[in-house]
């Protein structure tokens, strides 16, 4: 057997934190040694720390660990952060500064342009910003390696099978997103019963930019972002888990139905241990995807689109859904970290 990276948590109590928990429960390359949350946690152990609110109990490799502050250094190789936007910027910078790799979550160095937004599906390539970021930022051997927004890992997939083929234009995005993707406690059980929330803080322009800079081509030491133009309406929806992207776009060459289906199915998945065996599913029943029925598709990796159609104002309109707190968190990271080490930059 290779050998197993020790893995620290940053947020490890948190709704993202306890998924990372659990992926990585039996992972062949990972193991948990160090945990690290707020001040409120600090101190105690994980169990007496974490409302944990997956399926099934804490499990046994964590729960005796005793919750640390959220400073470096930590007894760990690799951090995993799911640290909320406000505290990552300075939390992520002083583990990369002191050596760590930080594969993230966090919103906070999503766009910057030394900084990798990564699908390893899609842009693997882009890890080369890693030496320029090492470089620009003084970090020696640590560096930070982000990805995306959980919405944005519904709709990039789908999306740059056909920026690839026949190239995107422009395409109108509402999503209906999960619960849980606001973390814990997250919206009131008084808002979001019998409800739909227009309105979800800051998303929209995430869901608008990050696409077009993980569709970029890398030249030079720097990304030339793809040219097309996103606009985005977010809705939180009584959902638990999955995110849901209503799409419709313009490509700039033609294509039938069947090339547009065919270009989806054929975006092909890694083989890394936590890649699904499809990396997109194209389904044509009428009434799919649904959160309840398909998030879980590829352990919860797996992007499933469906009502492709042509549309009556754009070229294609489809659905594309994915798992948020996988597909859209601590599985891409997982996936990140992964590819990584196959690269050898770990
Ligand atoms: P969450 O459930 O609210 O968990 C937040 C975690 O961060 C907890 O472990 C919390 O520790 C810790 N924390 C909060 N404030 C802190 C502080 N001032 N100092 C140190 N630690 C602090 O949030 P989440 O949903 O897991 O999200 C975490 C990050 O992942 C966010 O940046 C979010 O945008 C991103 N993200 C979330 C999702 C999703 O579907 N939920 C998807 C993609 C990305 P305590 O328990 O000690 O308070």
């Amino acid at each position: 057997m290779g050998k197993k990276y020790r893995v620290g948590i940053l947020g490890a109590t948190g709704t993202v934190g306890q998924r990372f928990i659990q992926l990585l429960q039996s992972h062949p390359q990972f193991e948990i040694t160090a945990l690290a949350a707020s001040d409120r946690s600090a101190g105690k152990t994980f169990a007496e720390a974490c409302a944990w609110k997956l399926a099934g109990s804490i499990p046994e490799n964590v729960s005796d660990i005793v919750v640390e502050p959220i400073e470096p250094p930590l007894d760990c190789e690799i951090i995993f952060s799911s640290l909320p936007s406000s505290v990552a910027r300075e939390t992520e910078e002083a583990f990369a500064r002191a050596g760590f790799p930080v594969i993230s979550n966090s919103s906070c160095y999503r766009m910057d342009e030394d900084v990798p937004l990564l699908i390893p599906e899609i842009n693997a390539d882009h890890l080369d910003l890693i030496p320029v970021q090492q470089t620009k930022r003084g970090y020696g051997k640590g560096f930070i390696v982000t990805n995306p927004n959980c919405a944005v890992a519904s709709f990039a997939p789908p999306l740059a099978a056909l920026h690839r083929k026949f190239g995107v234009e422009e395409a109108i995005i509402t999503t209906m997103q999960a619960i849980s993707g606001a973390g814990y406690p997250g919206v009131s059980s008084m808002d979001i019963t019998d409800n739909v929330l227009p309105y979800i803080a800051g998303e929209e322009p995430k869901v608008e930019t990050e696409a077009q800079k993980i569709l970029g081509e890398l030249k030079d030491g720097s990304i030339k972002k793809a040219d097309f133009t996103i606009s985005a309406q977010c809705f939180r929806v009584n959902v638990i888990d999955g995110h849901t992207a209503s799409v419709r776009v313009n490509l700039r060459e033609t294509a039938t139905l069947e090339d547009v289906i065919e270009a989806m199915e054929t975006m092909d998945a890694l083989d890394l241990h936590s890649s699904p065996d499809k990396f997109i599913e194209v389904m044509e029943e009428p009434s799919r995807p649904q959160p309840r029925l398909d998030r879980d598709r590829g352990n919860g990796m797996t992007v499933t689109v469906g009502r492709v159609f042509p549309d009556n104002v754009f070229d294609y309109r489809f659905v594309a859904l994915s798992h948020n707190t996988v597909r859209g968190a601590a599985g891409s990271t997982i996936l990140n970290a992964e590819l990584l080490i196959r690269k050898g930059i770990i």
